[in-house]
């Protein structure tokens, strides 16, 4: 055992944690689509939905998923950009393509057979500690440790661990730690367990200790610590960019562009957008839409200014609706070989914009095309 753990574990009454938490999970949990069975690519596509997401905004996501990709064959064989598309809104968009690009790898490697030990599964993209772990315990009941962020919570708690949990020798400690704790033959509904309590009772403001499974053996509670559990040291405040996005229309028609290959957002849709500071921002657009596409825009009218969050990042856009300053006029094929765009910006019907991936800001910004035209 982990020398480590083994401080920790030490007077800990492991026996009867086990039955405590098992007792209360087989009562509790929750009903969930990807719980109705045990099939290893539906509890992999689950937990990639939901790291980062709120159980119930994945549910639907999930069962529009399934309903599209049945199975891990009907997954690696579809399109990236259709894979975007049902995962439109989800965010983290990194987690859909690197899901298609390792469910890939798993068809033509392993035959289509996701891997049944840590060390392959873990080769896979996307693929980390934690999502291995849920797939090795939750489908083919192996003792491995699944430690997400409600884990971390439950065990720090539990065994009063006054280490910063966003360390990763933290985190390599509570899974040394679950490692010792998941009872023989009882790996998935554990883990699932421990995942389930820290979701509806140990939360991470008010953990609802009175009515708690496991009360009785936690050190937090009977220290009256649970509220400064786990110890997260502050994080930097995540930094804002100023953005100011172009709608440029052309009657039916507005200008779209693909996001880059790689890095934030990679290769979804969006209007046109540059960072401006200071100058004025509908000029800063207009020049940017005359330099970049040789395109002469006039403003119409300013829209609501879109915010978002990313994990270390604001955006904040400011919206304008610009028209071309001479129409285009033609159809749009014409238009799109007059303009000789740059290849991932396209003049696109208002109508068909549904076709395209966008991320959640633009999505807002959609909308309000929409609504507005
Ligand atoms: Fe969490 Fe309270 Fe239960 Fe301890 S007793 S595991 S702090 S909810």
């Amino acid at each position: 055992m982990d020398q480590a753990a083994e401080k920790y574990l030490a007077a800990f009454p492991v026996d009867r944690f086990q039955k405590q938490l098992l007792y209360w999970f087989e009562r509790n949990m929750r009903q969930l689509p990807w719980r109705e069975d045990r099939d290893p690519y539906k509890i992999w596509v689950s937990e990639v939905m939901l790291q980062q997401t709120q159980v119930d905004t994945v549910i639907p996501y999930y069962k529009r998923f399934m309903e599209r990709f049945p199975t891990l064959e009907a997954l690696a064989e579809a399109d990236e950009e259709e894979v975007l598309k049902h995962w439109e809104g989800l965010g983290y968009y990194s987690r859909a393509r690197n899901l298609h690009q390792a469910v890939k790898e798993v068809k033509e490697r392993y035959g289509g057979q996701v891997p049944e030990n840590r060390e392959d599964i873990s080769t896979l993209k996307g693929v980390g500690p934690y999502t291995a772990g849920a797939i090795l315990s939750i489908a083919y009941g192996q003792r491995e440790p699944a430690v997400d962020g409600n884990v971390l919570r439950v065990i720090s708690r539990l065994l009063y661990i006054e280490e910063d949990i966003q360390k990763v020798k933290t985190r390599r400690l509570v899974e040394a730690i679950v490692q010792c704790l998941i009872p023989e033959g009882r790996a998935s509904y554990f883990n699932q367990g421990l995942m389930e309590l820290g979701a509806l009772v140990c939360t991470p403001k008010s953990p609802h200790c009175l009515t708690c499974p496991v009360h009785e053996v936690c050190l937090a509670y009977q220290q009256g610590v649970q509220s400064q559990l786990p110890v997260k040291a502050k994080k930097k405040k995540p930094k804002t960019v100023k953005l100011v996005a172009g709608v440029l229309t052309d009657g039916e028609q507005v200008l779209i562009r693909q996001r880059p290959n790689s890095g934030l957002l990679a290769k979804l849709y969006e209007f046109p957008n540059v960072e401006w500071y200071g100058h004025e921002p509908a000029e800063t657009i207009s020049r940017y839409l005359f330099e970049t596409y040789g395109l002469r825009a006039e403003t119409v009218e300013e829209w609501p200014l879109v915010q978002h969050t990313f994990t270390h990042l604001i955006w904040e856009i400011r919206v304008y609706r610009l028209q071309l300053a001479e129409p285009l006029g033609g159809t749009l094929k014409s238009a799109q070989n007059r303009l000789s765009l740059a290849s991932e910006t396209r003049w696109e019907r208002i109508g068909n914009l549904d076709r395209y991936p966008f991320p959640v800001s633009h999505q807002k910004i959609k909308k309000e095309l929409r609504q507005r035209l």
